[in-house]
């Protein structure tokens, strides 16, 4: 229980001072005010609505994933709008008016933009992520579409951290990582995937400077955020949004 602190940001959002300087581009993380984005919860569409409006886009605008835990990356465009694209857990655009979006409760949600290109992506990366390198997978489409890394902005979102992501009785997913991102406490090991994350970030060529983090801990700050380690199968699902408005 290290990271205490709580930045909700305006309007219960949370957004990146990086991604907030460029103009005409849209990003957030919804919090628990309102309500859970995952789909099938009763009430999704209507936090969607109110999220969507307190961003002001329009709804129909966004595409979501149908995430499972992969490395596929898939560049999306305006004819996706209002779709949910299957098995991909990263979404790529360089168009306008098309809203990338990301669900998480305790994985790690990453906002993209590319400065330069006005590319803009959205991913997620949990564990198994993280191991099969899904945000280096993303940085590397841009690359190849003639993206420079020096350009590329990140927001790493709301997400299990050190503080609290035990992994003590699922040992086989301490042997997948280096011991340096492992810490025992109290006979127990905690492992920190953000850490992690940024390291790849950096790895493929991403300026450190580029790289926010909010720092916040989903387990932690489970009044504000849904964790599924903390709520188990009631889990419910907050959402990044990322775009240029025309
Ligand atoms: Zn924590």
């Amino acid at each position: 229980m290290i990271n205490k602190t709580v930045a909700t940001g305006k309007n219960n959002i949370i957004r990146f001072k990086n991604l907030s300087k460029i103009n005409d581009l849209i990003h957030g993380f919804s919090t628990r005010e309102f309500g859970s984005m995952k789909p099938g919860d009763p009430d999704s569409n209507i936090s969607l609505e109110l999220f969507s409006k307190a961003l002001k886009i329009n709804p129909q605008q966004i595409i979501k994933m149908r995430q499972i835990h992969s490395n596929n990356i898939r560049w999306v465009t305006q004819k996706d709008r209002g779709f949910r694209i299957n098995e991909v857990d990263g979404l790529l655009t360089r168009e306008k008016d098309v809203y990338l979006s990301v669900l998480s409760a305790d994985c790690i949600p990453v906002l993209i933009f590319d400065k330069q290109k006005k590319y803009a992506g959205a991913v997620h990366a949990g564990w198994k992520g993280i191991y099969n390198d899904t945000l280096k997978a993303a940085i590397n489409q841009l690359i190849s579409n003639g993206s420079n890394p020096v350009n590329v902005l990140i927001g790493i979102g709301p997400c299990i951290r050190s503080c609290c992501y035990n992994i003590t009785i699922t040992n086989e997913r301490a042997n997948l990582f280096n011991k340096k991102y492992i810490y025992e406490r109290n006979g127990s090991y905690f492992l920190d995937l953000p850490k992690i994350a940024k390291e790849q970030l950096l790895s493929v060529g991403i300026p450190k400077n580029n790289i926010e983090d909010c720092n916040i801990c989903t387990s932690d700050n489970n009044d504000r955020f849904f964790s599924f380690r903390k709520e188990g199968e009631r889990f419910g699902e907050f959402m990044g949004i990322i775009g240029r408005k025309s």
